[in-house]
Order: structure tokens, then C-alpha cells, then sequence
């Protein structure tokens, strides 16, 4: 099968062919029709995790082998079967959860796979989107895309299902309480579009670049803070007017984590789910005086998927920007590029 592999940390993809394996039990060959870029595989093809003073966390800590392929925001039809599965080989189309557990742990049998610790990731210890087919260990992760927009329904499985669970951490909130959205890139903008669609009423937007606050306005925002200033925090205390009931973090790096933690009110949640490194320096006693939760968000879970998608097609979510390329080599390596440089609007979903 071809595929589009990187042979080590920081080199450019590359084509290549692999291996197409053979099916056993319920294991499904996908042929690809649609793959999302996104910010995660900038960090994989790196190599590593910015942990701040602690160091860099290689790649290859969590699974991945080289010839390694990235890519988990994967839509496509069902090109072969095991000879267990009840699907089908056929044009029906799906998404495909790529946050795959060992199978056997407490949290993989209780249906919290993002949780497992031996996990088996697509695009991580498993290879990913960024190829023509995917090899997938069960049919019970593909999910009907049924009516909804193929490149979006991409996003889902990754940006949106982060969003999803991200969301859902620091809901129910009254219509005062305000809830900063911290990055309104593709992930950001996603979970501003799903607060507005689960009924929250203030809803912050906070950024570095004009353009995706202006985004984050047309899908919900109330409030839109550009934080390239000399003191952010007391910034973006000035545009909200007060202090903020919960804030979710996608850039996540000391600067965004210490604006978010002095912007809290009491009894106030951050959500951790960016992968930009640094860390915390903040008052312990403060913490449990201003009774602060902190919590860290990593994708989301299988039935969490299934939830989302069920909400996007009985729901008009708002629909982000997205800018579809062909899948090839050429557009892989520089929508990456653009990535890492921070010059992406929205998302990128390559189309086989
Ligand atoms: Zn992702
Ligand atoms: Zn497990």
C-alpha cells in the first residue's frame, strides 16, 4: 500500500510502499478518501514533546517506529474485512477512531481507550492517515459518516473529539460564568462552535493573530482578546470585564497556562490540552484558597466520538474553515510547514 512515511525525527515525508497486511478476526483495511492535518503530527515529526525544564519526551516513547506514519484524522470506505467483521467492502463511508487502547486494561474495557497505558494509536504506535489505506484492529471503530461533509467529518476524530471532551469538562457553567477558549486555531474554533451549540452564553476567545479571532467571532465568541501584548493577563482581564469561571488551554505553554491560572475566579477549572511545553510555577496554598481545578485533557474517548458525530448530524454545527488539498507528498510536507510556522487558517484535509 502506498503510504507517506518519515524515517526519523525531523525529516521531511516522504512516498513509500508498504506491506498491505493481511485481515485476521475483525481487522478492516480502509481505503483512505480524506485525512486531516494537524498540529500534533508537527510535534511527531519533530520527534519529541517539549516537556519543559524536564526535558524533551521522544516520539518513540509512545510507540512510534520509523518508517513512521502520521495522520489521524482519517475518513474512507471499507476496502476489505477479516473474517469475523460484519461490514461490508462497499462506498459507505466512515470515521475512523484512531485513540486505540491495548484491549485488555481496566480503562480500554470501560471504554476510556485515551486513558489506556499501553496504548496503540493510529499514527502513533500504528500506522496512520497519511497513505492510501489504514489497517485497522477492529470494525467497532469505524463510525457511519452517514450525510455529513466527508472533510469534516474528519476533523472530528481528532480536533473534534478533543474539543468534545474538552468541552464537556468545563460544562454545565451558568450564563455569567465566562469560559476562555486559549487558541482559536482549528481546535480552538471547534470547541468555541460547540460551547455555542451546547447552550453557553460567554464565551471568550483568546489569540495571537486577528484572523482567528475574527473565526472564533463568527462562530460564537462573545468576547475576543488578541494577547500579543506587554501584559496578557491583565489584558485579558480588561476585555472580559471580570474574572473567568473555567478556561481551556490549546496552546498550553507557560506564558497561556499562568495567564489562564491568574485569570480564575474561585472555584474556577483549567483545562490543559495543548502541546506547546513549558510549566507551571504558581502558589500552592493559592490553589486550595481559590479552590482551582486543574485538569488535563488527551482526545477523547471511542463512545465520546460517537456522541459528537450523533450531535453534528442532528445538530447544525457551525462548520470551521477548512481547505482541501489532493493527497499527495508535496501538500503533506507544507501544510506541515505551514503548521509548524503558525501560518494555517482553520484546518487542512488532504483527499485521496
Ligand atoms: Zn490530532
Ligand atoms: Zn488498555
Amino acid at each position: 500500500m502506498k503510504a507517506y512515511t518519515v524515517s526519523g525525527p525531523g525529516e521531511s515525508v516522504e512516498e513509500m510502499e508498504l506491506p498491505t497486511p493481511e485481515l485476521k478476526g475483525r481487522e478492516v483495511l480502509v481505503n483512505i478518501t480524506h485525512t486531516g492535518v494537524c498540529h500534533s503530527d508537527v510535534h511527531m515529526q519533530e520527534g519529541y514533546f517539549d516537556l519543559g525544564a524536564a526535558g524533551k519526551l521522544p516520539v518513540t516513547a509512545s510507540g512510534v517506529e520509523y518508517p513512521a506514519v502520521f495522520g489521524h484524522e482519517i475518513v474512507g470506505t471499507v476496502k476489505a474485512v477479516g473474517p469475523d467483521s460484519s461490514l461490508q467492502p462497499g462506498d459507505q463511508q466512515y470515521i475512523v477512531f484512531p485513540w486505540i487502547g491495548c484491549g485488555e486494561c481496566q480503562a480500554c474495557r470501560e471504554d476510556r481507550e485515551n486513558y489506556c497505558p499501553r496504548p496503540r494509536n493510529l499514527s502513533v504506535a500504528l500506522k496512520g492517515g497519511y497513505a492510501h489505506e489504514a489497517w485497522v484492529p477492529d470494525e467497532k471503530y469505524l463510525i457511519e459518516l452517514g450525510d455529513l461533509d466527508p472533510a469534516w467529518g474528519a476533523t472530528l476524530a481528532c480536533s473534534g473529539v478533543t474539543s468534545y471532551s474538552a468541552v464537556n469538562k468545563v460544562l454545565p457553567r451558568g450564563d455569567e460564568d465566562i469560559v476562555a477558549v486559549i487558541g482559536a486555531g482549528g481546535v480552538g474554533l471547534m470547541a468555541v462552535a460547540m460551547l455555542k451549540a451546547l447552550g453557553h452564553k460567554q464565551i471568550a476567545a483568546v489569540d495571537v493573530s486577528d484572523e482567528n479571532l475574527e473565526s472564533a467571532k463568527q462562530l460564537g465568541a462573545t468576547i475576543t482578546f488578541n494577547s500579543r501584548v506587554e501584559n496578557p493577563l491583565e489584558g485579558l482581564l480588561e476585555a472580559t470585564g471580570k474574572k473567568i469561571a473555567a478556561a481551556i488551554d490549546f496552546v498550553n505553554n507557560a506564558g497561556t497556562a499562568s495567564m489562564a491560572l491568574g485569570a480564575l475566579q474561585k472555584g474556577g477549572k483549567l483545562v490543559s490540552v495543548g502541546l506547546f511545553g513549558g510549566e507551571h510555577t504558581y502558589p500552592t496554598s493559592l490553589l486550595a484558597l481559590q479552590v482551582f481545578t486543574i485538569e488535563g485533557n488527551f482526545v477523547g474517548s471511542l463512545p465520546e466520538l460517537k456522541e459528537l458525530v450523533e450531535l453534528a448530524k442532528t445538530n447544525d454545527l457551525p462548520k470551521l474553515p477548512i481547505e482541501e488539498k489532493p493527497l499527495t507528498v508535496e501538500n503533506i510536507n507544507s501544510s506541515l510547514e505551514a503548521l509548524a510556522a503558525g501560518k494555517s487558517r482553520g484546518r487542512t484535509v488532504l483527499v485521496a
